[in-house]
């Protein structure tokens, strides 16, 4: 994801017509909040995960899983912290979208699904929903006099939106390890991540989003009183 915002970069400077550069720069913009979030919350995650794996003895200095975790908790503070980033997609990048990105995004989505490899269609049906799910969520965050739930709930509108990019960075990784066909052993450890991505995370977006569609006013109605 990172690659392709870096990409993305390149292409808002040197893309050969202004309307491409202008484009490019509407869709960075709103992945921004998603490229500062999503690598350093699973970044952490997978130190998370490391440190598991390796048990007790595994959980000291020893080793260096320790230390990656330490270093790498600072990721979601100091690249802006997640909840300020999730107000920044959902207050700015979302409800006032001015420069079409959403539609920009939709787009180059539906054409990954599009293109998507036959053997990966069940992973391109669920990107349409989960595609289909975010909108809905959308259309419900810009009714009138929705804006503190949108705020408040910002954080969970994220992670649903940082899945769905996911999912639409390992359907194009995946479809294009098919079709070039590198080496065997590669092309099956692409498809089995982006099939495992599918299966196990991409459900979590349904949950994600229960509150936000829900316009919860749990969090903003809280007392500090009550704590
Ligand atoms: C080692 C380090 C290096 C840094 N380097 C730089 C640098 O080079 N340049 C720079 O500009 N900054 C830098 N920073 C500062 C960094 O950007 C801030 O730490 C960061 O933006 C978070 O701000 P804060 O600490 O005031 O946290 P706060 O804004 O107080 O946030 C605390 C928590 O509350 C949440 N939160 C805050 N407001 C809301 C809200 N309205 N609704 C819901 N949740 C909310 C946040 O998500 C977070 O979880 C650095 C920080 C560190 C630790």
């Amino acid at each position: 994801m990172l690659l392709y915002c870096a990409r993305l970069v390149d292409e808002s400077q040197c893309a050969p017509t202004p309307q491409q550069r202008e484009e490019a720069a509407a869709l960075l913009a709103l992945l921004t909040p998603v490229a500062k979030t999503w690598p350093s919350e699973y970044g952490l995650a997978a130190n998370d995960i490391a440190i598991q794996v390796h048990g007790g003895y595994g959980y000291t200095r020893d080793y260096d899983v320790e230390q990656l975790y330490r270093d790498n908790r600072l990721n979601p503070i100091h690249e802006g912290t997640t909840g300020v980033q999730a107000m920044d997609l959902v207050g700015r990048k979302i409800l006032r979208d001015t420069a079409g990105a959403v539609g920009l995004l939709t787009q180059r989505m539906e054409a990954a699904i599009a293109e998507a490899h036959p053997i990966l269609a069940e992973e391109a049906a669920s990107l349409r929903n989960v595609m289909r799910e975010l909108q809905a969520c959308q259309d419900i965050l810009a009714q009138e006099n929705a804006q503190a739930e949108a705020l408040a709930n910002a954080t969970c509108f994220l992670r649903a939106f940082g899945h769905m990019v996911m999912g639409f960075i390992w359907l194009s990784i995946a479809s294009s390890a098919i079709r070039r066909n590198p080496s065997p052993v590669l092309v099956q450890g692409k498809l089995a991540a982006c099939r495992y991505f599918f299966a196990f995370e991409m459900p979590k977006v349904v949950a994600w989003l229960a509150p936000v569609a829900a316009r919860s006013r749990l969090t903003l109605e809280l007392q500090e009183a009550w704590l």
